[in-house]
């Protein structure tokens, strides 16, 4: 396996031909008048921005999605500069120039920010930045995620008459987010969609891209195909928003090994009717192998003991790389066996324990298939009381990113 570094074997192995094929279940699909964009916030959720974004594209998504205005600054930086970037979150007025300057599609919840960045430009004497349909931006409508958006018919009026004082805006698209998509009452999904329903007919006809499906929306039987555009997330990096692990991964075996509760496993199973294929892997390997005595203490807090004579296995990763110390719960995999972690996982290192003696350099999979055994991002995440998106985008910058 191709290394990264040459000082520390623990790495990440992204497989852009899985990411492809995700997408590809997607445009298979999806209602012909659909867009997709692919969401490669925080790091392309742990993936590396840059790369999933190429492949996304190349694979012939629409647009990307993003958090913040620095990360659509850095997929500019990198070269993509002939794709429209959508930034999700709410940005501050006081960095329009840099909007501008890079063409990028912000989110909106009221005229404030229109004000502001006015304001802003005339202080710096940039005010002819400002020409006819400068400033892309979509308008976020709040139907219950109450994060951000505008929530009644009454705001949305006085934004549509607020917006026709400003020559320099191109007023592009609507959208809103649903709480439930992916986990929670589904009754909540209706609720919802009536409460857009109730909205978009105040929205003008020129305001061509109303959107609302993420990942999980995009398959809803009834609703997923009204939505303009597919904000795809999760699903692109092959995990169900769900975190449902797919039927035949979990074996008797792993459930034995990895002390599983069955029934808890099944409820998180809806059976997702696509065959997602996770792109991410971890590994790294043994950088110190040793047999102990009976009654050894090991790691921080002298947390564990030996109760017998054991073969002790060293990694190079701890929770500064993202391996967190509520993963201690978590067995890696050496040469196919589950290998539980001994004591608590250091900043930098942790240590397991080995059926038997292995070969210093001896591949360790943290994330990822090995033999019998599937440590499937959703799986661990349900272990760990988290979900995949945490795990995965929680990956530090350390750990370095290679890709297949
Ligand atoms: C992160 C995000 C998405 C993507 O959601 P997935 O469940 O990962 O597909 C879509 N829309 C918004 C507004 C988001 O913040």
């Amino acid at each position: 396996m191709y290394r990264a570094s040459e000082h520390r074997p623990t790495q990440a192995v992204v497989s852009l031909e899985n990411i492809k094929h995700n997408i590809k279940l997607y445009q298979n699909k999806k209602a012909s008048h659909q867009q997709i964009y692919a969401v490669v916030k925080a790091n392309a959720y742990g993936h590396g921005a840059i790369p999933v974004a190429k492949v996304a594209l190349e694979a012939g998504v629409d647009g990307l999605c993003v958090a913040t205005v620095d990360e659509a600054i850095q997929l500019r930086k990198a070269g993509l500069t002939n794709t429209p970037i959508l930034v999700m979150g709410l940005t501050l007025p006081y960095g329009i120039a840099e909007i501008l300057y890079y063409d990028l599609t912000i989110t909106v919840s009221d005229l404030s920010f229109f004000e502001q960045a006015f304001y802003q430009l005339k202080k710096n004497q940039q005010e002819n930045l400002l020409k006819d349909n400068q400033l892309k931006f979509h308008l976020k409508l709040d139907t219950g995620m109450s994060r951000v958006g505008v929530r009644t018919k009454e705001e949305v009026l006085a934004f549509v008459e607020g917006v026709k004082d400003y020559s320099w805006l191109d007023w592009q698209g609507v959208f809103t987010h649903f709480a439930t998509a992916g986990g929670g009452p589904l009754s909540y999904i209706d609720y919802q969609w009536e409460r857009w329903q109730d909205l978009i007919p105040y929205i003008p006809d020129f305001v061509s891209l109303r959107h609302f499906d993420n990942s999980a929306m995009g398959l809803h039987p009834a609703i997923g195909d009204h939505s303009d555009i597919i904000r795809l997330g999760i699903s692109m990096y092959g995990l169900s928003s769900r975190d449902s692990v797919p039927d035949n991964l979990v074996t008797d075996r792993q459930i034995a090994a990895y002390h599983l509760d069955k029934d808890s496993l099944r409820s998180t199973n809806p059976n997702s009717e696509l065959n997602l294929k996770p792109a991410f892997q971890l590994l790294s390997e043994l950088s110190y192998v040793k047999k102990v005595e009976k009654g050894t203490r090991i790691s921080y807090g002298a947390s564990y003991e030996s109760p017998e004579d054991e073969w002790i296995g060293t990694i190079p990763i701890g929770y500064a790389d993202g391996w967190l110390r509520a993963y201690a719960n978590i067995p890696v995999l050496v040469e196919g066996y589950p290998c539980p972690v001994l004591g608590v996982i250091n900043m930098d290192q942790l240590m397991i324990r080995l059926p038997k003696e292995f070969a210093v350099g001896t591949e360790v999979t943290l994330i990822g298939q090995d033999g019998n055994y599937n440590n499937h991002p959703s799986l661990l995440a349900h272990m760990a009381g988290t979900i995949s998106y945490e795990m995965l985008s929680c990956i530090s910058e350390r750990v370095p990113r290679v890709y297949i």
